[in-house]
């Protein structure tokens, strides 16, 4: 029979890797709870309207990058492309923010139709943080340094902060006005893409990839040079607390980021070691979104984590956690030692807090059965033998020293685990 391959651009992650994102998820949620945030787990399916009010019409993920299906009744639904929609969704519907603030985070798979390559994937996985119902610098400042807190906890240095400000909606338009009419005067010079950004999404053009749009891009307008006094004093109150904090950034006037719902500040953390995919988190500010998908109005901020570019930056650094193993491995050897096994194993799991204990399961000689408890990277292989079973007794082999093999009373080894 032919063999079945899994769908392009969706990866699995192997019981090797899986250490590396344990290791990344467990540091994601002690940074979020040393903050105040709390989880919250939205499906991974959401009505199509919902992307489109929200993330925007004219964007490459709502244009040509979503799974939208329609279900059995007809109503067309979408994988999430994105989770900040869902976060605001879920508290709009569920009346959280009549309760204050809500300090919130998730972490899961979200689903883009790109062209998969090296930390492009159309499956991929973001921590999701969001702080919904506040309005001030200082909780986008809080945003930031949580993602500082988080690279610090995980090794991570060398990554740099980029940050902007979108400005107010009226700025915004009132930028738009000047894009447009400077992208208009070099017609000629706009790529297929960015010739018809110009009619939908003009901000767009600044965020194109295309090397030959580089230099018409560097020259264009820049957004702070339109902000209003409100949306400027935002920005210097948040870069003020940064500096305070002592968490470096840059002013990057050309980053816009790819969704529409952002005003005020937005951000990314950058590195130089992925190659193109360089951008790790982005996130921003998303002032009129709660009262866009039909929520009361409300101020919000939030980002985004590639979770898969930072296990690439882990394991390209050298700082993947080894995958765990068995502190022992039970191997037995006779009839009524197999039988005998799993209940001496679970003794011993009742006995000994946190011990991983696999108990060997294929046939073989004895010396094929050792050889599997020294390639599990067990520190001692158990050995029961049915003398050993008459006897209530176990031998104990170290497996990474060279002491002798010794012989002990079953009652004694959880204690000797334990030590
Ligand atoms: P990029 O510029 O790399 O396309 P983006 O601006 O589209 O990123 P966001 O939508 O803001 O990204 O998502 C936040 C983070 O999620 C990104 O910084 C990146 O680390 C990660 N990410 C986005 N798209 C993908 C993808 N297709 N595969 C893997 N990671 C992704
Ligand atoms: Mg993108």
């Amino acid at each position: 029979m032919s063999r079945i391959t899994g769908v392009r651009g969706m990866n699995d992650i192997s019981p090797t890797e899986s250490a590396t994102w344990h290791f990344v998820e467990a540091t994601a949620r002690e940074v979020l709870r040393c903050y105040g945030y709390r989880e919250m787990r939205p499906p991974l399916v959401e009505r199509t309207e919902l992307f489109r009010r929200s993330v925007g019409e004219a964007t490459d993920i709502v244009e040509k990058e979503m799974y939208t299906f329609a279900d059995r009744n007809g109503d067309s639904l979408s994988l999430r492309p994105e989770c900040t929609a869902s976060c605001v969704r879920a508290a709009v519907e569920h009346g959280w923010l009549r309760a204050g603030g809500q300090r919130i985070w998730t972490i899961g798979p979200m689903f883009r139709y790109e062209r998969p390559q090296k930390g492009r994937y159309r499956q991929f996985h973001q921590l999701d943080v969001e702080a919904l119902g506040f309005s001030g610098p200082d909780v986008d400042a809080e945003l930031i340094l949580i993602c500082a807190r988080l690279f610090a906890r995980l090794g991570l240095g060398r990554l740099r902060l980029q940050l902007n400000s979108l400005g107010s909606r009226s700025s915004q338009a009132r930028y738009r006005d000047a894009l447009v009419r400077y992208f208009a005067h070099h017609r000629d010079r706009l790529d297929e893409d960015s010739e018809r950004r110009l009619a939908t999404n003009p901000l767009r053009i600044l965020d194109s990839k295309d090397p030959a749009m580089q230099e018409l891009i560097d020259c264009a307008p820049r957004i702070t040079d339109f902000l209003d006094d409100e949306s400027a004093a935002h920005l210097q109150g948040l870069t003020d607390m940064l500096d305070r904090a002592g968490t470096s950034w840059t002013l990057n006037a050309r980053l816009v980021r790819g969704l529409d719902y952002y005003t005020g500040p937005v951000f990314e953390w950058q590195t130089e070691e992925l190659g193109a995919q360089n951008a790790v988190c982005g996130g921003g500010r998303y002032d009129h979104l709660i009262e866009d998908i039909g929520g009361s109005g409300a101020p919000a901020t939030g980002f985004a984590m590639g979770l898969e570019r930072i296990v690439a930056l882990l394991e390209q650094q050298s700082l993947a956690p080894p995958p765990p193993c068995p502190d022992a491995y039970l191997v037995a050897v006779g009839g009524e030692a197999q039988r005998e096994a799993h209940r001496l194993a679970e003794t011993l799991r009742d006995r000994v807090d946190s011990l991983s204990l696999t108990v060997d399961a294929a046939g073989g000689s004895f010396r094929t059965k050792l050889k599997r408890a020294d390639r599990s990277g067990a520190r001692y292989a158990l050995i029961l033998g049915d003398a050993e079973v008459r006897d209530a007794r176990v031998g104990v082999k170290a497996l990474r020293d060279e002491s002798e093999q010794r012989s002990m009373r079953q009652s004694a080894l959880a204690e000797f685990l334990r030590g």
